[in-house]
């Protein structure tokens, strides 16, 4: 691929592309948004690394913007989702160790998807993962996504923590039952256990809330952000509330966390989905792209689920990686998420045209498919 612009990518060969997947929900403005390219030129002139030795100003900028809008009270830049998760289970292994008695073990589920780190692969709810580079990093139980009951009963006295995905992202677009996540936020609460979300895909506006923890009306105790934030930009954050906070200085820390140039493309990502009527338009464009979801998938009985701009085609047969090839082909990007699952993440700004366009090449490869 050679260059960007809005919903639409090229190659080399000049072939154009509909780009429904963004590098897998990460590109919330499209490619190459205005502001954002305006906000990285302007900070390149201007500062790229003091050193992390030093605050710079997007930085507590972003901060106190972060915390503005989630309600949490501090915040933790760093590179990519798996680091802020890192920083998570950081955060709760030391609060385990100071004030649970050296409990340690995260409570996450059967599908949930963290990252590609160590920790973050067995936190990860992903059999496949959990075979692969032994030994595997102790203290973490899965259970079943979307039932509260079954974390109740997960939960001892090693629990320190329990961490979801609002909606699951890589597995499929699998959406809880309404309440889980106020469920989940009573039963730590009473238990003593921290709630971690990870909203990493979810976030910055893509479920049609800017946080899918707000439209539950909860406030984790840890919520990690990535993908969306820096919108194109590597760029993530874990934010705690001031009680469950008890990172030190130095607890973690990297080279490039928190960058002015990172922490500019992050302003001017919140600067625009917190923009007066932004949001209204995604969840208008996500119940169009729903629409036309149904549409297209009907014939073929195939099932939609989802919500914001976050949707999955559920296809009755195996045949999802065909469908994102023939898509391909056809210059349409989307993602096999499961064998059965098609996943829709565009850009929170595409037009209608666009899904219409979209719904028209992907009923082709459906039809082609079937014959
Ligand atoms: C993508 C993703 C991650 C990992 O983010 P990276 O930037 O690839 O490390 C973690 N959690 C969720 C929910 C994700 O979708």
């Amino acid at each position: 691929m050679v260059r960007g612009n809005g919903s639409w990518l090229w190659d080399e060969a000049g072939n154009r592309y509909l780009d429904f997947l963004q590098g897998w929900a990460v590109n919330a403005l499209g490619h190459c948004a205005p502001e954002l390219v305006s906000a990285l030129e302007s900070q390149a002139a201007k500062l790229l690394t003091p050193s992390p030795a030093f605050h710079n100003m997007p930085q507590l900028q972003l901060a106190a913007t972060l915390c503005q809008l989630t309600g949490l009270d501090q915040a933790v830049f760093c590179n990519s989702g798996a680091e802020a998760n890192e920083v998570a289970l950081k955060l709760a292994r030391k609060f385990g160790a100071e004030r649970l008695g050296g409990a340690h073990h995260v409570v996450a589920t059967h599908g949930g998807f963290h990252g590609r780190t160590l920790a973050t692969m067995a936190l990860s709810g992903k059999p496949a993962f959990h075979a692969l580079f032994h030994p595997l990093m102790p203290g973490f139980a899965h259970v079943p996504f979307g039932d509260a009951r079954a974390v109740a009963q997960a939960l001892t006295d090693d629990t320190v923590a329990v961490m979801v995905e609002p909606i699951q992202g890589e597995a499929g677009v699998v959406v809880p039952p309404a309440g889980y996540l106020r469920e989940l936020r009573q039963i730590t609460r009473k238990a003593g256990k921290l709630l971690i979300l990870d909203e990493v895909q979810t976030g910055i506006g893509r479920t049609g809330h800017l946080f899918a923890f707000q439209a539950e009306d909860v406030l984790p105790d840890i919520l990690t952000l990535g993908k969306g934030l820096g919108a194109g930009f590597p760029l993530s954050a874990t934010l705690v509330t001031k009680d469950a906070n008890c990172l030190a200085p130095g607890d973690h820390g990297g080279t490039y966390g928190g960058s002015p140039l990172a922490c500019a493309a992050g302003l001017a990502v919140t600067q625009t989905v917190t923009a007066p009527g932004f949001m209204d338009s995604v969840r208008e464009r996500g119940a169009y792209l729903r629409e036309r979801l149904v549409e297209v998938g009907a014939p073929v009985g195939a099932t939609v689920r989802g919500q914001g701009l976050l949707w999955a085609l559920v296809l009755p047969r195996p045949i999802a990686s065909a469908v994102a090839t023939s898509c391909f082909g056809k210059g349409l990007l989307v993602n096999a998420a499961q064998p059965t699952v098609l996943r829709f993440a565009p850009s929170l700004r595409v037009s209608q045209e666009e899904i219409d366009a979209m719904a028209t090449l992907l009923r082709q490869a459906l039809q082609e498919l079937r014959e």
